[in-house]
């Protein structure tokens, strides 16, 4: 048996009857109830106000029931009824943001992966300490601006869909920024980002080994990022500046990418670092995460950030993807959530992937 993040107290609202899986009705809700009801699960979707009408296009996509709240923080309000479903909750990339950490936390139904992972993710400090840890490079950070050598990257903390980023060229254009809050001073990796899924499954013994269990490479993507993508095409940033145009990175849309096959090693050592980490740290985080990064012309890839949920960059492959069709054809992420839920079922171990 591997480490038990859910106490049974936690789990008891299971019972024996067949769970249900539960979703923010957000974000990819869509590929979590395909998956879910792919494997023979119930499917639950929480609906902030009156569902979406899009749900009525996808019907296999469409969950089996919906719950409404007023606002998502008032999740905590459905913590009953959703035990009483006998619901697991699959949390996804928006679900903390929504929610709220603390909210989520106290939520007092089973939640698929382990919500310990929050206090190390959302706080940036706390995330490099993990990263560096795991022996992960990631882009330098410089303490005041007279260390900069380079062009950097200026984040406010908490700075939301990439809004609040500034960028400077050298020391000489970030002289002539004016911070209006807490933030931290970047290198810009110059290369090409990769945003890589993967999953670690505690339960499984099969394939790329990591810890007791092992570690899966489900698919890629790259965000699209307004306004930064397109900026080029209005030609140098003195002149967009003047005309008081600043670059964002709001993410709009997802495109599929793969990564040059003698990359794969480099990128699997650095997910089974992260991984090994995190276990030490926190008893290990389960399921699907994200290492989001950029690959130098020196082909070494610098990690910028992880989101430990799933992403949606993966909707892109809820057919599969070049990654996961080499382990089964037509694996989602979403799919396989609900497979490991079912795993761990048979084999009495649900108390290694909830929490
Ligand atoms: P983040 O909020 O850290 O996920 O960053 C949002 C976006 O900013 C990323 O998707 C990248 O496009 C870009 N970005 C973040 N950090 C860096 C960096 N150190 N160098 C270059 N681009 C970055």
């Amino acid at each position: 048996m591997g480490i038990a993040l859910a106490s049974e107290e936690r789990l008891a609202s299971l019972g024996t009857g067949e769970p249900a899986l539960a979703t923010l009705c957000s974000h990819s809700s869509l590929q979590i109830f395909h998956g879910a009801r792919a494997e023979g699960f119930r499917t639950i979707g929480i609906s902030v106000g009156a569902p979406h009408r899009f749900y009525e296009a996808f019907p296999k996509a469409r969950p089996d029931e919906f719950l409404q709240v007023p606002a998502a923080r008032e999740i905590v309000g459905l913590a009953e009824r959703l035990r009483r479903e006998g619901a697991i909750i699959v949390p996804h990339g928006s679900f903390v943001e929504y929610v709220g950490p603390e909210a989520f936390q106290a939520l007092e139904v089973p939640v698929f992966g382990n919500r310990a992972v929050i206090g190390w993710e959302s706080d940036r400090e706390k995330e490099r300490q993990w990263l560096e840890g795991a022996g992960v490079r990631m882009p330098r950070r410089f303490e005041t601006a007279g260390e900069v050598d380079g062009p950097v990257i200026v984040k406010y903390y908490g700075a939301k869909g990439g809004k609040g980023f500034y960028l400077a060229k050298n020391r000489e254009a970030l002289a002539t920024f004016r911070p209006s809050g807490p933030h931290v001073i970047q290198e810009y990796v110059l290369g090409t980002r990769y945003y890589v899924h993967f999953f670690y499954s505690p339960l499984h013994r099969d394939g790329y080994r990591v810890g007791e269990g092992s570690l899966e490479l489900l698919g890629m993507d790259r965000r699209d990022e307004a306004n930064i993508d397109e900026l080029y095409k209005l030609g140098a940033q003195e002149e967009l500046l003047k005309a008081g145009i600043r670059p964002t990175f709001v993410v709009t849309g997802n495109v599929p990418v793969v990564l040059r096959e003698s990359l794969l090693p480099q990128i699997f050592e650095i997910g089974a670092r992260i991984v090994e980490r995190s276990i030490e740290l926190f008893g290990g985080m389960v399921g699907p995460f994200c290492v989001e990064g950029i690959m130098t012309e020196e082909l070494e890839f610098k990690v910028f950030e992880i989101s430990t949920r799933i992403v949606a960059g993966t909707n892109l492959f809820v057919n599969g993807s070049p990654y996961s069709d080499l382990t089964e054809p037509g694996l989602s992420m979403g799919r396989r959530i609900a497979r490991e839920v079912r795993a761990a079922r048979r084999a009495g171990r649900l108390a290694e992937i909830l929490s």
